[in-house]
């Protein structure tokens, strides 16, 4: 259990990411997978933990390549000088790829149309572009459809052979709906696997499984896995047991100031549309933190908070900027330390009773912090 020492120097309203625990998340993670490729996905600012940071410090537990959505968000780790081979895969309808070309971007295509114009952005840019080939085997997001396969594998060896790209992964994504339908969609993805080769392609990376798959599904891993969640210490089965059986750490501690401490009397009204109500003379926390914040207004008067040293639950509802906390007869003064979510295993709130609280998932939850939080990046346990 932390001490409210080792909490003296918490900010009104931060998130605290701990890059040692990036890092030896994606150490154990490659232990565990011990595949030859590791592709550690940062998209969405890493999942709200901060793209550069983070993307240094899965490369310094062994990640050799990163993966974002998009383009622009590859681009911005090259601006900032991340060369780590790095993999973008959702398009603009009109996208340029000059620039991804430029800055050596593998991209991902999902349709004979993105073929074309990389190829073309290639010859324009007078190099070499490389793809890889996403194939849709179930999930129905993006990816090249089965019946497109022929086409596309046909093109893009074209293409290679004219030198203008080179095909250097075969990917799918899964659905997690099932053991049994992520089978089925590994099945077929053999399938396409074996049609690019037979198509004169030879990808160096084959890569399905990201954090369930990598973690429960050893078939899926090939010779590359992609992983996002678990990188950053949180478990894609929803226990926090899991993750730490793992020897994964949740990097993110959301954490603030208790901005004001008011006495009230019973039957006092709290927050908006008081859906919460004392029951008897009470104190009531103010928490700085709001849907303004990513904090979920789904998780009034559910959420648990960390003040001073004692889990309560939110009262009433998440306002845009705040939230009360009925504290009883504690101690809680002005200044406090507050503890949204964090490692459970130092006495937090886990971030994955935020998510039932609120009804979703714990990338959900972690992805949508931002708003006027102050990102504050450490190495070291941050409450040791
Ligand atoms: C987001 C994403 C991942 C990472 O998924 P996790 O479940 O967070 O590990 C991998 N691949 C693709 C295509 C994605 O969109």
């Amino acid at each position: 259990m932390p001490d409210r020492e080792a909490l003296r120097d918490v900010g009104f309203r931060e998130v605290l990411v701990d890059l040692d625990a990036v890092t030896s998340n994606v150490r154990a993670l490659r232990e565990v997978t011990a595949t030859e490729h590791f592709v550690a996905v940062v998209k969405a600012r890493a999942y709200g933990h901060g793209a550069l940071p983070v993307a240094r410090a899965a490369l310094a537990g062994g990640a050799d390549w990163l993966g974002v959505a998009t383009i622009a968000e590859a681009l911005e780790l090259r601006g900032n000088g991340i060369d780590a081979p790095t993999l973008a895969w959702l398009h603009a309808p009109d996208e340029d790829f000059g620039p991804a070309i430029e800055a050596a971007v593998s991209i991902g295509v999902s349709t004979v149309a993105q073929l074309s114009a990389i190829a073309a952005a290639a010859g324009r840019a007078g190099r070499q572009a490389s793809v890889q080939l996403k194939l849709d085997t179930g999930l129905s997001r993006n990816g090249l459809p089965r019946d497109v396969w022929p086409e596309a594998l046909r093109v893009a060896a074209e293409l290679e052979n004219e030198g203008r790209i080179r095909v250097d992964g075969v990917f799918t994504h899964l659905s997690n709906a099932s053991l049994a339908d992520d089978t089925a969609a590994l099945t077929l993805f053999d399938e396409g696997v074996a049609l690019a080769r037979a198509a004169g392609l030879d990808p160096a990376l084959v890569h399905a499984a990201a954090s369930a798959a990598a973690l429960r599904q050893p078939e899926a891993r090939y010779n590359t896995v992609r992983i996002g969640l678990a990188i950053y210490g949180l478990s894609p089965f929803q226990d926090t047991a899991g993750a730490r059986a793992l020897g994964l750490r949740p990097a993110m501690t959301v954490r603030g100031r208790v901005a004001n401490v008011k006495r009230v009397p019973a039957g006092s009204g709290v927050s908006y549309d008081y859906t919460y109500r004392t029951e008897r003379e009470t104190t009531l926390a103010l928490i700085p933190f709001g849907y303004g914040d990513g904090v979920p207004r789904a998780a009034s008067n559910l959420a648990p908070v960390w003040i001073g040293g004692k889990v309560y639950t939110i009262s009433g509802r998440v306002a845009m900027d705040q939230f009360l906390v009925d504290v009883g007869d504690s101690p809680v003064s002005i200044g406090d330390p507050v503890v949204l979510f964090g490692d459970a295993g130092d006495g937090f709130p886990a971030v994955e009773e935020w998510a039932r609280a609120a009804g979703t998932i714990n990338w959900e939850i972690v992805t949508r912090i931002g708003g006027r939080a102050t990102g504050v990046w450490v190495t070291g346990n941050p409450v040791d």
